[in-house]
């Protein structure tokens, strides 16, 4: 320490470029310190450190208490304008902010180094790091311990397992919506979420509300609360931090919400099972443009969920392409040449044919009703149970036409046009990641819950575009790019601020870019 503290001092008033020789490790007595990354100026981003030390709760589950330490110590830089860490949001996911490498935690974090101008300020950072620094983690420490973050996670692990016939439950006493449309923090004062009486259920002994598998709709009025109820079954796949609200929320881990998202691409996807021909000729059974429409951007998301052997759909008639959902009788005789089969002519046969259940959203229209298992009736942000008032007002559907799963794409190239150096694909915020002079535009993928899961979801296509072998199909990379994010998390090299996403985010992901060739 005092020997850092020196040089750190005798760097004062030289070049910032001097900082450069501070790479390496020192030893602070209770850590050791790593100088992994010095910044080249005073504007570049921020330099990397971190430091190693023992976990102070081995036995423990490492994702909450790693997750536990990065709040930790992101509460204990607050305050500190020059070092910072990537806290985690309310989810607790793998990040790379804390790790556990063999029983030594490894905590990386950011530096801005001191500089007046373009000249090192040696004593402030001196200061910075031999004081400041230790002192802001000796506070993280203090009083550290994460066994009720561990409880709750392993309960939620417990649950989520434990939903057999269920794709989704939500506890009594579940607070659903969020501060504010930007915020994802609870809403102060918000009606606590009770269950139905026919439809509650008790999962790894807590009580609440079960959402069987099959087609389940989600009916109400305006503005009383369904899309909220959704979007916590959507986040469900999740573990969630104490006192987020939605702790006891879980959802079948596959889930995945689907919208309409006009104007994206779409590589050689099989969409014929909605739409079976269009204007221009093209073959809907390997729908490739630039430019999707509502109904064909939603069609095809919707066989990417499949693809990736998504087990629940859930989609939002606020996300969606009417056309797509559904079309009335008299539509059907004005307008005779429309080449769409919408999702309420599909949704039973993707359950009786695949086990695919589907959670909608609809408060607009009744077409649903008729071909739902269970219906929800959302009032005054209470659910009821509506089934059976529905299936008194239900009328006989035809039998559902086979539903076919989509053939697995097998990825010909990620062409992506670099500039003089190929760099890593990036996050530029959490719904766009740039590769290349490429934007992917995931802002519509719905599950991704941070700029750092966006860089999780970026540094997987760099996997990817690296990979590539022209017979490995898009799903498969996209688990392995998965599992190279994990490993750069786990690594020993300092790599920024990173989360971990799931595979299905990366598929989805990938099957944005305007590279793709299938
Ligand atoms: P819908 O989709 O039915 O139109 P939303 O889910 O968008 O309704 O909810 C409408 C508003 O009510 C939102 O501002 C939401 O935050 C709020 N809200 C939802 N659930 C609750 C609740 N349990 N308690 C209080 N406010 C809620
Ligand atoms: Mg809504």
């Amino acid at each position: 320490m005092a020997s850092l503290y020196s040089r750190l001092t005798a760097l004062d008033g030289k070049g910032y470029g001097a900082y450069k020789s501070l790479v390496g490790r020192y030893d602070l007595g209770r850590m050791t310190l790593a100088i992994d990354r010095v910044q080249s100026d005073p504007y570049a981003p921020p330099s990397k450190m971190h430091v190693e030390l023992p976990n102070p709760a081995p036995d423990f589950h490492p994702v909450p208490v790693c997750d536990q330490v990065a709040r930790a110590v992101a509460r204990a830089f607050r305050g500190h304008r020059d070092i910072s860490i990537d806290s985690p949001g309310q989810e607790v996911l793998p990040t790379a902010s804390c790790v556990d490498r063999n029983g030594t935690l490894h905590i990386r974090f950011f530096v801005q180094l001191p500089a007046r101008g373009r000249r090192i300020l040696g004593r402030a950072a001196a200061h910075l790091i031999c004081d400041d620094l230790p002192d802001a983690l000796e506070d993280a420490f203090e009083g550290f311990d994460p066994t009720a973050a561990v409880q709750l996670y392993n309960q939620q692990e417990r649950m989520r397992a434990a939903l057999g016939e269920n794709v989704a439950f939500i506890a009594d006493g579940a607070i659903l919506p969020r501060a504010t449309g930007t915020s994802s923090l609870p809403l102060t004062g918000a009606v606590p979420f009770r269950s139905p009486e026919s439809l509650r259920t008790n999962i790894a002994g807590v009580t609440g509300m079960g959402i069987p598998r099959g087609v389940t709709v989600i009916v109400g009025g305006g503005f009383h609360g369904k899309s909220t109820l959704l979007n916590a079954l959507s986040l469900g796949v999740y573990n969630h931090t104490l006192a987020d609200g939605r702790e006891y929320a879980v959802t079948n881990p596959t889930a995945v919400h689907v919208r309409a998202e006009d104007g994206r691409a779409v590589a050689g996807v099989d969409i014929s099972e909605f739409i079976s021909s269009l204007p221009t000729g093209a073959d809907t059974t390997h729908f490739t443009t630039a430019n999707a429409s509502g109904s064909t951007s939603q069609a095809a998301s919707v066989m990417e969920a499949l693809e990736a052997c998504a087990e629940v759909l859930l989609i939002d008639e606020d996300t969606s392409a009417t056309n797509f959902m559904i079309r009335d009788a008299r539509m059907k005789k004005l307008v005779t040449a429309e080449p769409i089969t919408p999702l309420v002519d599909r949704v039973r046969a993707l359950w009786r044919d695949h086990g695919v259940s589907t959670v909608i959203v609809a408060g607009g229209s009744s077409a649903f009703i008729d071909v739902a298992d269970t219906v929800i009736a959302m009032e005054d942000y209470e659910p009821r149970d509506a089934t059976a008032a529905a299936k008194e007002l239900a009328e006989p559907v035809e039998e559902q036409a086979p539903f076919v799963l989509p053939k697995p794409r097998i990825v010909a190239a990620l062409k992506t046009q670099h500039g003089k150096r190929k760099k890593q694909p990036q996050a530029k915020d959490a719904g766009t990641i740039r590769h290349g002079k490429e934007n992917v535009d995931i802002s519509a993928v719905e599950q991704v819950v941070s700029r750092s899961q966006t860089a999780g979801i970026a540094r997987a296509l760099g996997w990817v575009e690296d990979h590539v072998d022209g017979r490995t199909p898009l799903t498969q990379l996209a688990e392995d790019a998965t599992a190279a994010t994990s490993a750069l998390i786990h690594g020993d090299d300092h790599p920024g601020a990173l989360v971990m996403p799931r595979p299905l985010e990366v598929a989805f992901a990938l099957s944005r870019h305007r590279g793709l060739k299938v």
